[in-house]
């Protein structure tokens, strides 16, 4: 299914939940409570990825609040992969519970797994995410990365002061020398609580390139994974990428629709319409989608100093 702008909708990211033990400055919201209320059910859950994914959207991830904080997160996921129009299964998780579930949920059908580490400093790590748990998150990365994922990605949102000084961006970028893993560095965009200031915080994607100046874009198609432009470094097992939303051409390579923990369709991470899914039918649900994919805006038209915007990057998984 193409969308006005000729971007083939074919990638879902599916919130399972709003809730978090996590309450990272960037991204946590007072609104998220602690309560499953209102979560999609699995049945619910596999009528509309499965109505979403026969409409074209064959990969689907899974992302929140948190996913790994549903007990039912592995059952989930063997359904989604048994749906016969799901071709790729993955999920993006914060790290604390993967050491003890990488190996189930491989087993139950994910094939790719994003963690997101913003640092390897332990106090600032607590800074960032209100919890100091630097050490079980990296155990999830070493669990990850012995399973037999196809593949492995570190996320880190670049901030001001906190991690985007060439040694901090030197230290998480040696993990591709260790690791065949992709870290992707992304551009701060307008969340969090109202303390948090976005403006303060913003560091553009070009720091790392004057941190890291031995790094080679790769060229053509294989450089690009998904929104981020990617790198390498000679002799590296693994690869370092720059996601850049705000100073970036990150519409143009988008090629994703969103639906929330409680079943709303979402087109674009800064609003447009948005569909409210979980009482329709599967025909319902690919009638509408095929209607509000010609309705998914063309550009976010965000900027660095975006002020007054805030959107509610928990609820809608990122
Ligand atoms: N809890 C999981 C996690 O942290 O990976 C999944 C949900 S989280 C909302 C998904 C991704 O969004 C994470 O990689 C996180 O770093 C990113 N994110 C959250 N708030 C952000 C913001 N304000 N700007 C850029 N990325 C953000
Ligand atoms: Fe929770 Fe992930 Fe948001 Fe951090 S980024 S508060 S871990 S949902």
């Amino acid at each position: 299914m193409r969308d006005r702008a000729s971007r083939e909708i074919s990638y879902l990211r599916l919130s399972v939940t709003r809730r978090c033990g996590f309450s990272c400055i960037y991204c946590a919201d007072r609104q998220c409570r602690d309560t499953p209320d209102g979560e999609l059910s699995p049945p619910e859950i596999f009528r509309i990825t499965g109505a979403l994914a026969e409409a074209g959207c064959h990969k689907v991830r899974l992302t929140g609040g948190e996913p790994l904080i549903r007990r039912d997160i592995a059952e989930i996921c063997r359904g989604i992969r048994e749906l016969p129009a799901v071709r790729e299964l993955a999920l993006t998780t914060n790290g604390l519970y993967l050491a003890g579930m990488a190996r189930e949920l491989f087993a139950a059908g994910v094939s790719r797994v994003n963690i997101s580490i913003d640092t390897l400093n332990p106090a600032k790590f607590e800074r960032i995410t209100g919890r100091s748990c630097l050490g079980k998150v990296l155990s999830g990365l070493e669990t990850a990365l012995s399973c037999g994922f196809e593949r492995v990605k570190i996320n880190t949102v670049l901030l001001h002061g906190l991690n985007d000084d060439a040694a901090s961006v030197r230290e998480l970028a040696a993990l591709a020398d260790r690791y065949p893993l992709d870290i992707r560095f992304i551009e701060l965009m307008p969340a969090g609580g109202a303390d948090f200031s976005v403006r303060e915080h913003f560091a553009a994607g070009g720091v790392v390139l004057r941190a890291l100046p031995d790094l080679t874009e790769i060229p053509g198609e294989a450089g690009r994974s998904g929104v981020a432009r990617m790198y390498r470094r000679e002799g590296s097992p693994g690869r370092i990428g720059i996601i850049a939303p705000i100073t970036g051409s990150f519409c143009r390579e988008c090629n994703r629709i969103r639906v929330l923990s409680d079943g709303r369709l979402r087109l674009c991470l800064f609003g447009g319409r948005e569909f409210d899914l979980r009482h329709l039918s599967r025909a319902e649900i690919v009638r509408v989608f095929r209607i509000a994919s010609g309705l998914k805006p063309e550009e976010h038209g965000i900027t660095a100093d975006a002020s007054g915007i805030r959107i509610p990057m928990q609820e809608i998984g990122g």
